[in-house]
């Protein structure tokens, strides 16, 4: 029998099924919210620096609005299909509601590969893209952001676009921005601090101080970099980093078993993540295998690289000492290994609550752009730490009274919160 390629979407519906049985969420409920609200699938035709016409398939997807605007990234990626679009806008559906921001979820993309298209292409295509959406989206309604192979650049030419066919100013349509030009402070932190404000939280109720922990971290990209810059300056020592070797094709782990020096590694990585082996190896790091950084004898792991990285093949090398997960990435632990984990006890922190920080900063991002009128850096990182902790603590709180798996918790929280935005309204 042919096996069945992985869709995203369907696993995000089989997540929303179990949820909806647990709240015994009505019939007409169960079809509002498996489901988008609305869906965009456009071509952009662009000319190409040859002079050729191309076309570009984009899509954007409004999953729920009940709870405020839409809010998501636009992905270019030549794998790029309407059913990750689907899944990605429903998981931030969740993610905005578990973290109680005004905000629904949404999702954009177009099928190319920036790696070939010149920086006029791409402006093109971020163009159309606004052209074809220009009613359906905006500061009110649906604001979009960054995602994989878009940058800041790319929201300023869509926001250029935006303001250009609307005659006026309106930075509030589109976060991802640089500082200085509707961007926030804080943006570039947010991820890897909010990681750490939930992993502060659990030690606190597990009645384990910071500084007496060792952590092991899975990536050394933006989420991992910021983690482990705030873990250590609440006391935590990192002993293990692990990367993708572009060269080489393949992972490797880098130990120092009394810590890692952070800014030191920072001087040998390059713009993707990537740590020269060589050098590390000159400062006495061990070069481990990719998969090590899952089996080290520490307190606390991090993974904060990519999706199906703990799986039911390698959860069982996690050592007894763990006591807390916190996901950085977004989807790095399979629904299997989820089991063997939750059977080790070990006090899991979601992905969609561990790594909120980022959307919580955009939404801040957001409102300092619709007020014209930015925060200090100390502002918006107190705020951030207000909301992750206590998103944090809304979450422990369900999962112990109820005796639940953190995931479940937080997925109650956060669909319960969207299905009764949908009924107050009236719609189901
Ligand atoms: P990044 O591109 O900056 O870094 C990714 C890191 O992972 C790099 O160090 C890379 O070498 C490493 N890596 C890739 N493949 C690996 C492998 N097989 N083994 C070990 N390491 C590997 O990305 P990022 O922005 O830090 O994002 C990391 C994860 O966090 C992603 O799942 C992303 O979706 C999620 N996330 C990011 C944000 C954000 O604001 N950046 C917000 C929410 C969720």
């Amino acid at each position: 029998m042919i096996k069945e390629a992985f869709n995203p979407f369907r696993m995000a519906q089989a997540q929303f099924d179990s949820v909806a049985d647990k709240l015994e969420l009505d019939a007409a409920t169960r079809d509002l919210l498996r489901n988008p609200m609305r869906e965009y699938s456009f071509n952009i035709p662009i000319q190409m620096d040859d002079g050729s016409r191309k076309v570009f398939r984009g899509f954007r997807v409004q999953h729920n609005d009940a709870r405020g605007p839409c809010k998501g990234g636009i992905r270019f990626h030549p794998q790029e299909t309407i059913d990750t679009v689907r899944a990605l806008s429903m998981w931030m559906t969740w993610k905005c509601a578990v973290v109680d921001i005004p905000l629904g979820g949404g999702k954009g993309g177009v099928i190319c590969d920036p790696h070939n298209l010149s920086a006029r292409e791409q402006e093109q295509i971020c163009r159309m893209w606004v052209r074809q959406l220009s009613r359906d989206v905006g500061p009110i309604a649906d604001v979009p952001a960054p995602d994989v192979m878009t940058s800041a650049q790319h929201m300023l030419w869509m926001l250029d676009e935006y303001e250009t066919i609307h005659g006026g100013k309106y930075p509030g349509f589109i976060t991802g921005k640089p500082v200085g030009m509707g961007g926030s402070m804080g943006r570039t932190e947010a991820t890897g601090f909010g990681v750490v404000y939930t992993i502060r939280e659990a030690l606190r109720l597990l009645n384990v101080r910071p500084e007496d922990t060792i952590a092991s971290v899975q990536g050394f990209g933006n989420v991992a970099q910021f983690a482990i810059r705030l873990y250590q300056q609440i006391g935590g020592t990192v002993i293990c980093v692990s990367c993708w070797d572009q060269n080489d094709q393949t992972s490797y782990s880098f130990r120092k078993k009394d810590g890692v020096d952070l800014d030191a590694l920072l001087k040998i990585t390059d713009r993707f993540g990537g740590i020269d082996k060589d050098k590390a190896r000159d400062m006495g790091y061990e070069i481990l295998d990719g998969e090590a950084w899952l089996e080290q004898d520490v307190d606390i792991l991090i993974p904060a690289a990519l999706e199906n990285q703990i799986t039911e093949d390698n959860a069982g090398k996690i050592s007894s000492r763990v006591k807390v997960i916190g996901e950085g990435a977004n989807g790095p632990t399979t629904p299997e290994a989820d089991k063997i984990i939750a059977k080790k006890n070990i006090f899991m922190i979601p992905d969609f609550l561990a790594n909120a920080g980022g959307v919580t900063c955009s939404y801040f991002e957001q409102v300092q752009s619709n007020m014209n009128y930015f925060w200090e850096k100390d502002e918006v990182l107190g705020k951030l730490d207000v909301k992750m902790t206590s998103a944090f603590l809304a979450v422990s709180e369900l999962a112990r009274k109820q005796k639940m798996y953190m995931r479940e918790a937080a997925y109650v929280i956060s669909v319960g919160r969207v299905a009764q935005a949908c009924k107050e309204r009236g719609w189901v």
